[in-house]
């Protein structure tokens, strides 16, 4: 692959519109040792050039490079693809689908399928390890009132099941580290505790506040309390890089949506999530990362782009 990679939206625009350029670069990325029959995984095949199209030898099926993707079922060029892709990555508080539709020439409906379809790549693409160490736990609330509530007032009111219809939000965080994310229908115990135990390993240290639902966690962590009530930090004891990262993703909603509904809202979780795990990435390493996981597994960073490093 050419070393020369775009690092900026500019360039990468420049960089894709050669539609050679631009299928190359997907190939490299998709299919790092040579292509690969997404049917039957043999590794024979006819490449047929004026289609761009390879004719599996042993199942006789044709296929591109879309399928299997998340590119996969759609007439969008790909250089609409990577630069959508850029744009979502690397749009701190997030990027609107009529601001992509404007981009790149499309319909906002087009956009809006190009960008669920992205974020179904960020999400596959979190999900490698689990968090330890010192992690913090807490929810939030979107949408309704819960934007205008702020501390106790949220704590006592939004935490009746249902009463607000409100979607609810919880949120892992290793400190230093990354961020984990799923919507829950209630922040109750037991919700609670399988998404803990999902997505935190045994051993770690849970730091949450003085909700209940927090205290039947599990022997297998240590969990240390901080009653908002109280106090907001006692030594290293709170939950202020959780709160960081609900601002950030509350910014980032209401910067880009009228409203989030609630069916959709964890499609947006993660890729909020994404750009917060790779803040300290680049433009470029971000949008490389994204684009490992296009095939729903990820590719290693470092061999999409040899030994360069960033
Ligand atoms: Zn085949």
């Amino acid at each position: 692959m050419s070393q020369k990679l775009p690092t900026t939206l500019q360039e990468a625009i420049k960089y894709f519109a050669d539609s050679q350029r631009c299928l190359d670069f997907v190939i490299a990325l998709r299919w790092p040792h040579g292509p690969i029959c997404p049917r039957c995984q043999s590794q024979e095949y006819n490449f047929l050039k004026t289609r761009s199209l390879w004719e599996c030898k042993s199942c006789k099926k044709q296929y591109s490079v879309k399928v299997g993707t998340i590119f996969e079922d759609s007439a969008i060029k790909l250089d609409k693809w990577t630069c959508a892709m850029w744009m979502i990555v690397n749009a701190k508080n997030g990027v609107s689908s009529y601001e992509i539709a404007r981009s790149l020439g499309v319909t906002q409906k087009t956009a809006w399928f190009m960008m669920h379809r992205i974020r179904l790549a960020l999400q596959k693409g979190s999900i490698n390890r689990k968090l330890m160490g010192e992690v913090e736990v807490d929810e939030t609330y979107i949408g309704g009132n819960a934007r205008n509530m702020h501390g106790d007032k949220r704590l006592n009111v939004l935490r009746t099941e249902g009463r607000f219809r409100k979607a609810i939000v919880i949120g892992m965080l290793e400190r230093k580290g990354e961020v984990r994310t799923a919507a829950i229908n209630a922040a109750s115990s037991k919700l609670l505790k399988e998404q803990i135990n999902a997505h935190v390993v045994p051993g770690s240290t849970l730091y949450s506040d003085q909700w209940h639902g927090y205290m039947k966690v599990g022997k297998e962590y240590a969990h240390k309390i901080i009653n908002h009530a109280e106090e907001y930090v006692r030594g290293n004891v709170h939950t202020n890089s959780i709160e960081n990262f609900w601002s950030l993703l509350k910014r980032g909603i209401k910067g880009t949506y009228v409203s989030v509904e609630p069916f959709h809202l964890f499609r947006y979780l993660d890729e909020q999530s994404f750009r917060f795990n790779t803040r300290k990435s680049n433009d470029q390493g971000r949008f490389m990362e994204a684009m490992a996981s296009i095939a729903g597994k990820r590719v290693e960073y470092k061999d999409l782009i040899g030994q360069t490093t960033h």
